[in-house]
């Protein structure tokens, strides 16, 4: 994403909970435009989605910290779905990809 594409969303409701780590509340919201994973649609049908993010997410985002943002999405996965021990590896690898994604259909960011 390119600077100038980066434009402040104002006047967002928000008090939902995280879409990322589904563990806070939603303080910041990011636009997103759809993309698809493995052949399904990961967002609504909207060209540009707002995704919540709580506080610890969005400093990860805003700091393009995305390896912690994996970890922290997986740590929150796995103590809300008790995933078995073999399966965490492909876990972690669809967040990573899922992010990945979505880092690069990023188009704004704006405080709610
Ligand atoms: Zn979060």
């Amino acid at each position: 994403m390119r600077p100038e594409e980066i434009r402040w969303i104002e006047d967002v409701p928000m008090l939902q909970e995280c879409d990322f780590c589904h563990d806070g509340l939603g303080i910041k919201s990011y636009g997103c435009r759809n993309f698809e994973y493995e052949g399904n649609r990961v967002l609504a049908e909207k060209s540009v989605n707002l995704l919540a993010a709580c506080l610890e997410c969005s400093q990860l985002i805003d700091g393009e910290a995305w390896q912690e943002l994996t970890e922290r999405v997986f740590e929150e996965f796995l103590e809300r779905n008790g995933v078995r021990r073999k399966e965490t590896f492909g876990v972690k690898m669809r967040i990573e990809e899922i992010h990945q994604m979505f880092r690069e259909h990023l188009v704004c960011a704006g405080h709610s």
